[in-house]
């Protein structure tokens, strides 16, 4: 396996892999960075392909949330953990603790939440054993999900002012890839706002409820980024942008809450190359680890306070990206490399 030559390493802190035989645990866990504060991120629980391709993934993601913690301004630094296996198959209390037996030697360097394979309720089961946990409904400001989508709504707002001055969202038509947690709210939010939706989903019964509670326009889940529209939200996978698909996207600007939505630089520069506007996936899908940062600095290991309340700080995304689209416009540069640069710079690196 390749760790210190693997090009997702980017000089990791820390990367530490338990395993469990009882249960059948194999987990990896990554802290790319803690220069602003413990690191934070949350748990995978997938099938890989092999472990490179996991620990490849912890490393990528880990990264990514370094990025997103500096650039929403919060005192957390960036980690990851994945958890090898289909959650269907293994998934148990058993593994669950021991999981958490292993953050607790960790230490408060690592707080973790849900992610793709994770619920809310299964960070309750964590908590039972570790206090580094956080993004639950007991403890906390409850479904991330919910705040993801309000912050991606304010994100929303400063790719209207940009890409379509004057414009209200009653006037747009968006594509949603993906109606999960933060699809369908996001759908449920530009509806009451009077916008045309277009979804799709490989899940046909969400399709339907949303064709049945929006009047949204239902696309096969392989054509959506062709869809007819002003903007493509991508809220499902990551790499759903290629250099094929970013030649065949007809909205004018890709703004989702996906991680990871560039499967590559060169997907990014076909879409600069064509005028599409990009608004970088981890500034403008931040509303969930900003939304969990007072149960964060209540973890032990923390202190301080946060500063407004939860409406003003989901605000912030708007504006954060407004700069980056502004100084990205100064400098000649695409979004997501002048994102990148200035979190870079916020971390020390
Ligand atoms: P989710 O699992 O609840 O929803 C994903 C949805 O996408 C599901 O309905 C699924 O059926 C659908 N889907 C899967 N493959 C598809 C395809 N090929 N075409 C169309 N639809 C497809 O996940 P979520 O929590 O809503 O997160 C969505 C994305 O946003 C993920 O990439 C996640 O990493 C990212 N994200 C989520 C949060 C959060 O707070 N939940 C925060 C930041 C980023």
């Amino acid at each position: 396996m390749q760790f210190w030559n693997s090009p997702e390493f980017d000089d990791h802190e820390q990367v530490c892999c338990f395993s469990d035989r009882g249960s059948g645990l194999r987990a990896i866990v990554a802290i790319h960075s803690t220069a602003l504060g413990p690191a934070a991120g949350g748990t995978r629980f997938m099938a890989y392909m092999n472990e490179q391709r996991a620990l490849d993934d912890a490393m990528r993601l880990s990264r990514a949330m370094s990025y997103k913690s500096a650039l929403a301004g919060l005192p957390c630094g960036g980690g990851k953990a994945v958890i090898i296996g289909d959650p269907g198959q293994i998934k148990s209390e058993e593994l669950l603790h021991a999981y958490g037996r292993y953050l607790n030697r960790i230490g408060s360097v690592f707080v973790t939440g849900e992610d793709v394979g994770m619920s809310v309720g299964d960070i309750e089961t964590l908590r039972t054993v570790t206090p580094y946990v956080g993004g639950t409904s007991s403890a906390g400001a409850g479904d991330p999900s919910v705040h993801t989508a309000m912050g991606l709504m304010h994100g929303l707002r400063a790719v209207l002012e940009r890409q379509f001055p004057g414009a209200k969202f009653r006037e747009i038509r968006v594509a949603i890839q993906g109606l999960g947690a933060v699809g369908w709210h996001v759908a449920e939010q530009l509806h009451a706002h009077g916008t045309q939706l277009t979804v799709s989903d490989i899940r046909s019964e969400q399709v339907e409820r949303a064709v049945a509670r929006f009047g949204a326009r239902a696309v096969d889940p392989e054509d959506v980024h062709r869809s007819d529209v002003d903007i493509y939200c991508p809220c499902a996978l990551g790499g759903v942008i290629t250099e094929e698909s970013a030649s065949q996207i007809r909205a004018r600007a890709v703004a989702g809450a996906a991680n990871n939505q560039l499967a590559s630089p060169q997907a990014g520069q076909a879409l600069a190359a064509r005028g599409i506007l990009y608004a970088p996936d981890y500034v403008i899908n931040a509303g969930g680890i900003i939304s969990g940062m007072e149960e964060y600095l209540k973890i032990p290991g923390r202190s301080g306070k946060v500063d407004d309340p939860l409406s003003v700080r989901l605000e912030r995304i708007h504006d954060r990206l407004l700069e980056i689209f502004d100084r990205a416009a100064q400098a000649h540069q695409r979004p997501e490399v002048m994102a990148e640069q200035l979190a870079r710079e916020l971390i020390g690196r």
